[in-house]
């Protein structure tokens, strides 16, 4: 059997789990657990962010007045992760944008997300701008200056 068909044979529920936690109170379940993988299915994610993705969702929603996504589209990172991505589009330290110290990293412990959101009725992009706003309040580090419109967060900080 070839790798592509061990993948297709293996992948199906591969990190198929919800992820519940409680934000004030509330419990809270809008994330599954293989949003947060790497292309090799290794997935990991601290529970600071998964609380901070769930509030960002949650003001995202009250803001739009329907349901709006966060879409995971980077989560956890090997360093033969960032190796790929760097040979694409450069180390930050060479004019690109792939740190060497990611916070993406696995030992990091799963602190950082790339995201994008989208409306759940017409899958109309939120703004980049509006969606790092949201972040802000909830992450320790946002940056939402990139091309491709994604947003990035992380909790440096709070999960020390
Ligand atoms: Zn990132």
């Amino acid at each position: 059997m070839d790798t592509s068909s061990m993948r297709a044979r293996f992948s199906k529920d591969r990190n198929n789990v919800r992820l519940l936690i409680d934000v004030d109170g509330a419990p809270c379940a809008n994330f599954r657990l293989r949003e947060f993988e790497n292309p090799d299915g290794l997935a990991m994610v601290h529970r600071s962010t998964l609380e901070s993705l769930e509030r960002v969702r949650r003001e995202l929603c009250a803001m739009a007045g329907e349901e709006v996504w966060v879409i995971i589209t980077d989560a956890v990172r090997t360093h033969a992760d960032l190796q790929r991505l760097a040979l694409r589009y450069g180390w930050t330290d060479e004019g690109g944008f792939v740190a060497r110290d990611s916070k993406h990293l696995v030992e990091y412990g799963g602190i950082a997300v790339d995201i994008v959101a989208v409306s759940a009725a017409d899958r109309a992009h939120v703004p980049q701008s509006t969606l790092g706003a949201v972040c802000r309040k909830y992450f320790d580090y946002v940056k939402d200056n990139y091309k491709d419109g994604h947003v990035h967060a992380d909790n440096r900080e709070r999960a020390r």
